[in-house]
């Protein structure tokens, strides 16, 4: 099968290129620039007027095999789980299929006896709600190690530790991992040459994370506004951010009105999940403006950020996120913290791709995975035109990009 995109401007990941030739073959890259191909081609694409983009890359979710689906629908064609239960098996069919994103998976997160997200799952039940007895909770170094052995051996591709007390979710208190028993998590977790994520929502619990070595902070402090101190010491660290500024807004009571009002989203999304965006979780009051500060600070100093959401299962009391349609969002978003709109671009292909050693995807050169999303306009300059999506490529394959 071989696809060529013609007349197309092109954001590589990195760069953009103004008018140009794209050939996709076998599910591949073939070339970027250059003139038309010679020889048969199955399908030409005229790109007159829009842009071809990698395929979108969600930095956090949490997902069943229908929000891949979603996802997909928006032109995310991979989905970073933060904590799941499903196994490296069950991701492995759901990512076979053509309809569905490519998924990698924290499998279940570490936490603390009774700690964060245990409160959230009491008294629920249904497909993909987990049992909290199942979930690996801890307060001793050697019984983390052990967590960390048996996750990796169970087929987590990172592993995922809860630092969460409670206070922006409006349940206070929350038990944490103690600092021995999280640092020895870490230290097992690279022993194992994997990547440790580290949920953490105030300035005490990032100061934890950057302190036990994490390499990831996968949601923003929102306690506070930034200072300094801490901005440089999550810089001089290396880790990344994925602040999640989707689920922080929502969190300040902010639903997401603009994006569930608009055709482009809602038309892709189940009534439930539209009526979800739409709502928001209002457990912590604290002006946004603070959150795309330190965003800015972070961004100043040095710091990755990436685009995740952390779009979940559709919670009666959740808000403010849905899968794929908050991808589109965070961008915009990140373009309000002052980002340019490239920039917000790069946070959701090159860079993850990059951090998460994906070296088969989130740019467009030769020899890499086709997974790609065409849209009408020019998102490097007009952010919201990422959602103006004419068609989307899961290796090389036109999936419908509709319901
Ligand atoms: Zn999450």
């Amino acid at each position: 099968m071989r696809t060529v995109f013609t007349d197309v401007r092109v954001f590589d990941g990195e760069q953009v290129h103004p008018s140009t030739t794209v050939l996709v073959e076998d599910g591949l890259v073939a070339g970027v620039g250059g003139p038309a191909p010679q020889g048969h081609v199955d399908r030409t694409v005229d790109g007159t007027g829009r842009t071809l983009l990698p395929g979108l890359v969600d930095s956090h979710a949490h997902t069943l095999p229908e929000d891949l689906t979603t996802a997909l629908r928006f032109g995310v064609t991979t989905v970073l789980e933060m904590g799941g239960p499903s196994s490296a098996a069950d991701r492995a069919a759901w990512a076979a299929r053509p309809d569905s994103a490519d998924v990698r998976s924290a499998g279940q997160p570490v936490t603390a006896p009774h700690g964060h997200p245990t409160q959230l799952f009491a008294g629920l039940s249904g497909p993909g709600v987990p049992d909290p007895a199942q979930w690996p909770q801890t307060s001793s170094p050697d019984e983390a190690r052990i967590l960390v052995d048996r996750l990796v051996a169970g087929g987590s591709d990172y592993v995922k530790f809860i630092l969460e007390e409670g206070t922006v979710m409006g349940a206070p208190g929350l038990p944490l991992l103690p600092h021995d028993a999280y640092d020895a998590g870490v230290r097992a977790t690279h022993e194992h040459g994997r990547l440790a994520m580290t949920h953490a929502q105030t300035a005490a619990t990032w100061d934890q994370a950057v302190r036990g070595g994490t390499d990831a902070l996968v949601h923003l402090f929102i306690d506070r506004p930034h200072d300094d101190r801490l901005v440089d010491a999550v810089a001089a660290s290396g880790a990344f951010v994925t602040p999640c500024l989707v689920l922080a807004r929502s969190f300040m009571g902010i639903p997401a009105t603009e994006p569930a009002a608009d055709p482009r989203v809602s038309g892709r999304l189940t009534p439930a999940w539209n009526a979800a965006l739409g709502r928001s979780l209002s457990t912590w009051d604290a002006p946004f403006d603070d959150a795309l500060a330190t965003v800015a600070a972070l961004d100043t100093a040095g710091v990755d950020v990436l685009v995740g959401t952390d779009a979940s299962v559709d919670f009666p009391s959740g808000g403010g996120l849905a899968h794929g349609a908050s991808v589109h969002h965070e961008m915009a978003l990140l373009v309000e913290a002052g980002f340019s709109p490239v920039r917000a671009l790069r946070a959701a292909t090159a860079v993850p791709a990059r951090r998460f050693g994906l070296d088969d995807r989130g740019r467009i050169a030769a020899g890499l995975r086709a997974d790609l999303l065409l849209v009408d306009g020019d998102p490097t300059t007009t952010i919201g035109d990422s959602l103006s999506i004419v068609g989307v490529w899961r290796g090389g394959q036109e999936t419908t990009g509709r319901p």
